[in-house]
């Protein structure tokens, strides 16, 4: 039954293919069509004019593995990295997608028959959701699928319950929306969770492994919902988790992938400890800070440029913390393309340019990363309470180029949480300052800025020297 992640990728998209669907390259991180969104953080995205009718393909099915980053906006799981076994920044996306072609009750069937013959995984060991009046979709899991209708869990739209699940997706506040069926795996009772819908569902016990979106209805701005002519399908199911049960192991972090990177970033340190929590943190960010370069985003005080910077530095600090004491980031990329095999092609070609952004950034931090936590571990000694003012927050972000979320990183680790409302008070407090003084205040300029109207067309070297930048045209 073991299958490498490679293994579960191509065996993914050959059963796709093989039930008619078209194989479609991943896209870019960057989405080229959304400048709403921040990073591709699904398969549908790049499909997303087609789903609303406005871009015609050859195809109505297709099949991709898409490299999904999932730390900022909408959904943010950089905070859940090292705390929970089934996120990551970074993650591949299998996906399959119906344009106005087949519904439920195809698209229930693919994913049982993918699941329970190709992967032959233990039927007792899934258990299903569906949106809490789907009855057709219900139906079609107990009546056709055979899951008694005990095991099969109706999930409202998560407005007022006390727990995350929520099986209604919607494109937009107006657009195409839809009941979701989602697919679990129980790892077994030793391990702490409940069932989707129960208090404890956010456990990872019953780990969520597959999305079915069913595309339904077009939401009027009134809030009237208008049947679609032609429903549509949309699904995903995280690469990483899906390899971790056909690997036999629980986490994420145990996978073929991430074991290779954690023991060559073990090795690049010196650490001895592999089950340390931060050699975890480090290979998953090594994971979507090098396919954001490759995609095009550099560091940068802004938008997208801005939190790759975060997640770099949030990694070198761990890196710090692990008693690292020479740069050690970057050095990972070459492991990386090892690993990511067919699905570092991009990545593979700028491999260069990729190390070269990493170290310098890497570089750059390092200079102020000790006198930075020699101030931030003087202030949590001294400190009464459990909260750090937003005034040594933005010290640390001001002079020592602390992102405030790894400021809080740190302190999270000391059950410490950090006054943010302080820290954009005392950011304000600077900004009116330079500007009294006749200056801008771009730098400090953290906000969403995306560079959504251009399209990132490769790097070149501008200067001679060897200092490549990005290429964006219009
Ligand atoms: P969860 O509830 O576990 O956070 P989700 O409901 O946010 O997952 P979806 O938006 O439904 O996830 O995405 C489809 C699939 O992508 C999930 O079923 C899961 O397999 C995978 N996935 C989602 N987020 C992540 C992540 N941060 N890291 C790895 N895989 C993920
Ligand atoms: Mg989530
Ligand atoms: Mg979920
Ligand atoms: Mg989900």
């Amino acid at each position: 039954m073991y299958k490498t992640t490679a293994a579960v990728r191509s065996a993914f998209l050959e059963y796709f293919s093989k039930h008619g669907h078209q194989i479609v390259d991943s896209s870019s991180l960057v989405p080229g069509n959304d400048p709403t969104l921040l990073f591709t953080n699904a398969g549908m995205n790049q499909f997303k004019d087609v789903f609303l009718g406005m871009d015609k393909r050859s195809y109505s099915r297709a099949t991709t593995a898409q490299r999904c980053v999932r730390a900022g906006g909408k959904h943010n799981d950089l905070d859940n990295v090292g705390y929970t076994a089934r996120h990551h920044t970074f993650f591949e996306m299998l996906g399959n997608f119906s344009f106005g072609d087949y519904f439920k009750e195809d698209a229930i069937k693919f994913a049982w028959g993918f699941l329970t013959e190709v992967l032959q995984l233990p039927k007792e060991k899934l258990c299903v959701t569906v949106y809490q009046n789907d009855d057709e979709a219900f139906d079609i899991w107990n009546k056709q699928i055979g899951i008694p209708a005990e095991d099969i869990i109706r999930i409202g739209d998560n407005k007022g319950a006390p727990y995350a699940s929520d099986n209604f997706w919607q494109m937009g506040d107006t657009g195409p929306c839809g009941p979701c069926s989602e697919i679990f795996y129980d790892h077994g009772e030793h391990i702490w969770g409940g069932r989707p819908g129960t208090p404890e569902e956010d456990g990872d016990r019953f780990i969520e492994i597959w999305n079915i979106v069913f595309m339904q209805f077009n939401r009027q701005a009134d809030g009237e919902m208008l049947p679609l002519p032609k429903p549509s399908v949309d699904t995903g199911m995280g690469i990483e988790r899906i390899s971790a049960i056909m690997q036999g192991v629980h986490s994420n972090y145990e996978i073929d992938v991430f074991k290779t990177l954690i023991a060559k970033t073990a090795e690049i340190i010196g650490v001895t400890d592999l089950e340390a929590k931060s050699l975890r943190v480090i290979a998953d960010h090594i994971r979507s800070c090098a396919f954001l370069v490759a995609d095009g985003v550099m560091p940068s005080n802004e938008g997208r440029g801005y939190v790759l910077r975060r997640i770099i530095r949030r990694a070198v600090r761990h890196g710090y913390k692990l008693g690292a004491n020479d740069t050690f980031f970057y050095k990972l990329v070459p492991t990386l393309v090892e690993v990511m095999g067919d699905a570092a092609k991009e990545l593979k070609a700028l491999q260069n340019v990729v190390e070269k952004a990493l170290k310098a950034e890497e570089e750059q931090f390092a200079r102020t990363l000790e006198r930075g936590l020699g101030i931030l571990d003087g202030a949590l000694a001294e400190l009464e309470g459990k909260v750090l003012d937003g005034e040594t927050a933005f010290k640390l972000y001001d002079t020592y180029g602390f992102p405030v979320d790894l400021t809080a990183d740190v302190c999270r680790e000391r059950d410490i949480t950090v006054d943010e409302v302080g820290f954009d008070a005392a950011m304000e407090e600077q900004r009116k300052r330079a500007q009294a003084a006749g200056q801008f205040g771009a730098d400090y300029n953290a906000g969403l800025k995306t560079d959504a109207d251009s399209h990132f067309c490769g790097y070149q070297d501008t200067t001679g020297e060897g200092k490549v930048v990005a290429i964006f045209v219009d």
